[in-house]
């Protein structure tokens, strides 16, 4: 096996071209060294841990950017994540144990694109962009578009992931992630719900109404159904439970060694009813009734 340790991200996408499907990215190499161990070696490993400036969060007027390698741990430390966007800081905050998170970086786990890791489901529901840089130019795309199945991304194999782009929520937001998991933390997510409400300047309603599903389909997806009943509408309890049903209908879990696919729903009705009503709440001050 080549091994390469490119100085720029000019360098890196050579030796991405030169190999071909045979190149495999690592950065902080919680998913790739598993991998190596019990799947195979790939012909080459790019480590881009030396290339400098993917790894700071910086404000960019009303967005955040971040680089790559900017690490679990590290969000969860930011003051800037935790103020500006706590849903983003929440998942981190329940990812893994402290050495995984010391290592894991926020990069591998969009490249990675497993429908259960989990800040996909927050980025979704931030509507988070992505900075993508191949040989002949870079783009920008939204993570809607950017996962197209387990472990597939718009990446192929010959790009990188260089930058993320959050926006701020508009004023009057608030959002919860939670996450299902058997050992909490310590496991990977059985179902994770992101939810992100805007109530309006009454706070009798909802002006605008996001929710993110991860660990439920081939890739994380909003439950747009679910919005569009939701959107402009007083939140009752029998508005939350129809739009928790619509959720659970919008997901297409598979049964697997975590949990079947029944359950699963069950947990993404459980679990966007709780992000609903929390959000509510902390939107409002008033409880659902
Ligand atoms: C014990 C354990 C517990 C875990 N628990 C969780 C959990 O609770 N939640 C969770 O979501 N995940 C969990 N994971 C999975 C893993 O830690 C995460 O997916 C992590 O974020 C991967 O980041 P990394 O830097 O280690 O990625 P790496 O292993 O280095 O890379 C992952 C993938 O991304 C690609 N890649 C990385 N960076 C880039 C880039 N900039 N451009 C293009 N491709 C890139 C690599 O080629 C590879 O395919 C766990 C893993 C372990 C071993």
């Amino acid at each position: 096996m080549d091994y390469f340790e490119p100085k720029t991200i000019t360098e890196a996408l050579s030796v991405l071209a030169k190999y071909g499907e045979h190149a495999n990215v690592i950065a902080g190499g919680t998913d790739v060294m598993v991998d190596m161990k019990y799947k195979e070696e790939p012909g080459c490993l790019v480590n881009i841990k030396k290339i400098p400036g993917l790894d700071t969060i910086q404000e960019n007027g009303a967005s955040l950017q971040m680089g790559p390698l900017v690490t679990i741990r590290d969000i969860e430390t930011s003051r800037l994540v935790r103020e500006r966007l706590p849903l983003l800081w929440e998942s981190c905050h329940q990812f893994a144990s402290l050495q995984i998170r010391n290592t894991a970086t926020i990069g591998g786990n969009i490249c990675r694109a497993s429908p259960s890791g989990e800040t996909l489901a927050p980025l979704l529901a931030l509507e988070a962009k992505a900075k993508l840089a191949f040989r002949d130019g870079e783009k920008t795309e939204a993570f809607i578009s950017f996962f197209q199945g387990p472990g597939k991304t718009s990446l192929g194999s010959k790009g990188l992931l260089t930058e993320i782009e959050i926006p701020y929520p508009p004023k009057g937001s608030h959002g919860v992630y939670l996450k299902h998991a058997v050992r909490g933390a310590m496991d990977i997510a059985m179902v994770g719900v992101a939810v992100l409400i805007t109530a309006d300047a009454g706070n009798s309603s909802l002006q605008d109404v996001r929710i993110a599903l991860g660990a439920v389909a081939p890739t994380p997806i909003r439950a747009t159904k679910t919005e569009a009943l939701l959107r402009g509408r007083s939140l009752t309890a029998a508005l939350v439970k129809e739009a928790a049903t619509l959720a659970a209908s919008e997901s297409s879990p598979i049964t697997d060694q975590r949990s079947s696919a029944e359950y699963r729903g069950w947990i993404v009705e459980a679990l966007t009813r709780r992000g609903l009503e929390q959000s509510w709440k902390a939107a409002s001050g008033k409880e659902v009734v």
